[in-house]
C-alpha cells in the first residue's frame, strides 16, 4: 500500500497492548492501531517518527492514554443469568434456587429473552468482549430468539454469534 493509500487509513493512538506468540504480552506507548477501511488492522507499533512518517495523510484519532487491545474471549457465559450478577453470599443450591432457576425460568417469555439478549451483547461489547460462549436456557424458542444478529456497532459483526442450550 502506498503513501496515498494510507490515506483511507484512521489511525489510533493509546497504550496498544498485543499478545505475542510466546505468551507474552507487548505494550507500545505511545502506540498505534492503524485500520483500513475494511476495518482490518494495517498495522501496529510505537508511534514514532517512522509511523507518523508512514500515516502522515491518515486521520488520527488520539484515545490516550486509554488502552487498546485485543477484544476478550469469554469462554463460558450464561445469558439468562444477565440480571443475576454479583449475587453473592450464599451457599452454591440456595444461591441457585434464589436467584439462578428464577433467572433460567424466566426465559420461557420470549419477549424478555430477546430483551436480555440485545442488553447482554451491548454489556459484552462495552466490556470488550468480541467473542463469547454463550448459553441460553433449557427454552427452544428463547434460543432462537437469543440468536440476534450482532449490532452494527459490533466489532465482530461478520462473524457468527453462537448461542446454544
Ligand atoms: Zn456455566
Amino acid at each position: 500500500m502506498g503513501a496515498k493509500g494510507y490515506g483511507r487509513v484512521r489511525v489510533h493512538l493509546g497504550r496498544v497492548i498485543t499478545p505475542l506468540a510466546s505468551g507474552e504480552w507487548q505494550e507500545f506507548s505511545p502506540g498505534f492501531l492503524a485500520v483500513g477501511e475494511d476495518g482490518r488492522v494495517v498495522s501496529c507499533g510505537e508511534w514514532d517518527g517512522s509511523a507518523k512518517g508512514r500515516f502522515s495523510q491518515a486521520k488520527v484519532v488520539d484515545h490516550l492514554p486509554c488502552v487498546i487491545s485485543p477484544g476478550f474471549v469469554d469462554a463460558h457465559i450464561h445469558l439468562p443469568q444477565l440480571d443475576a450478577r454479583g449475587m453473592a453470599g450464599y451457599r452454591l443450591l440456595e444461591w441457585l434456587e434464589r436467584y439462578i432457576y428464577p433467572a433460567e425460568m424466566a426465559f420461557e417469555d420470549t419477549t424478555l429473552a430477546r430483551c436480555t439478549a440485545r442488553r447482554f451483547l451491548r454489556e459484552l461489547v462495552a466490556n470488550g468482549v468480541t467473542t463469547a460462549a454463550i448459553y441460553s436456557s433449557v427454552h427452544c424458542e428463547a434460543t432462537q430468539v437469543s440468536t440476534v444478529k450482532p449490532p452494527r456497532w459490533s466489532l465482530r459483526r461478520r462473524q457468527p454469534l453462537v448461542t446454544g442450550r
